[in-house]
């Protein structure tokens, strides 16, 4: 696919599923942002890609963070034709463990990210009627999860969040899809013991968990003009697991 001239930011660009993204739009000729909250380990990622590929710093569960720095970012790319919202966390617990900041932490930086950083998009995408915002969610947003509630609701938001927005936007052609991916090897799911993995990986009908580059091959599919009449849509990246 070829991306030159199209500028990305692409959110928790830094490491795992956003850093392959960022990395697929790269060497396909976009102008990329990556952003998240180290900027060291920003340019880190930056640094191990080919392309344009330009490091920021960025909170996205921060009001202020993203006020402050999403209009510079997009100064910089001089536009913005898409954007991948990435970022997430998890803090997981059973409901009847988890701590108020556990909640409110996955939400600000899972749900509340999104929305502020969609709002930030739109001002330059509604100008230019065109746009494509991609919001990774998770299979567990489709299913639940025990030990998720917190993640789970902030991924299953993500959901009717995205589903919204494609209908308010649709008339000005900007579309807003969502990945669900399943699992998928990185810094995330490596805090899982072998047992763990082993247990996850019989429930899901492919076998083995999936790859990063999975997911972002799916993202650049929905930013391309081959996805012009997609919008509104939640794709599973997940080897079967939530069919
Ligand atoms: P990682 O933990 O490997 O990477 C998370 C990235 O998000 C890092 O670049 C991190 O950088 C950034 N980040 C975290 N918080 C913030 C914040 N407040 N503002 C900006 N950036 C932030 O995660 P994955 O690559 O595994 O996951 C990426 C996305 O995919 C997440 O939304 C996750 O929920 C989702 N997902 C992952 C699955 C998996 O199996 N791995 C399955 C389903 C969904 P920094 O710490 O420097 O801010």
């Amino acid at each position: 696919m070829d991306f030159r001239d199209s500028k990305v930011l692409v959110t928790g660009g830094s490491r795992g599923i956003g850093e392959s993204i960022a990395a697929h739009f790269a060497s396909a000729g976009a102008r990329v942002a990556v952003a998240g909250r180290d900027l060291d380990r920003a340019e880190q990622a930056c640094a191990r890609m080919d392309g344009d590929a330009r490091p920021f710093s960025l909170d996205v569960g921060s009001p202020e963070s993203v006020e402050n720095s999403f209009g510079a970012i997009v100064d910089d790319l001089e536009g913005l034709d898409v954007l991948v919202n990435n970022a997430g966390i998890t803090r997981d617990k059973l409901v009847m463990a988890l701590r108020d900041e556990d909640w409110e932490d996955v939400i600000a930086t899972n749900l509340r990210g999104t929305f502020l950083c969609s709002r930030a998009a739109l001002r330059p995408m509604l100008r230019q009627r065109s746009g494509r915002i991609i919001n990774i969610t998770s299979v567990v947003g489709l299913t639940g999860n025990p030990g998720q509630g917190n993640y789970a609701a902030s991924k299953a938001g993500i959901i009717g969040f995205t589903k919204s927005l494609a209908q308010e936007v649709a008339s000005r052609s900007i579309t807003v899809n969502a990945i669900a991916p399943g699992m998928i090897v990185t810094e995330m799911t490596g805090v899982l013991d072998d047992e763990q993995k082993a247990a996850i990986k019989r429930k899901i009908p492919m076998g083995r968990m999936g790859d990063t580059a999975e997911v972002a091959q799916v993202a650049l599919f929905l930013a391309s003009p081959a996805a012009t009449y997609i919008t509104g849509e939640v794709i599973r990246v997940d080897g079967g697991l939530a069919c």
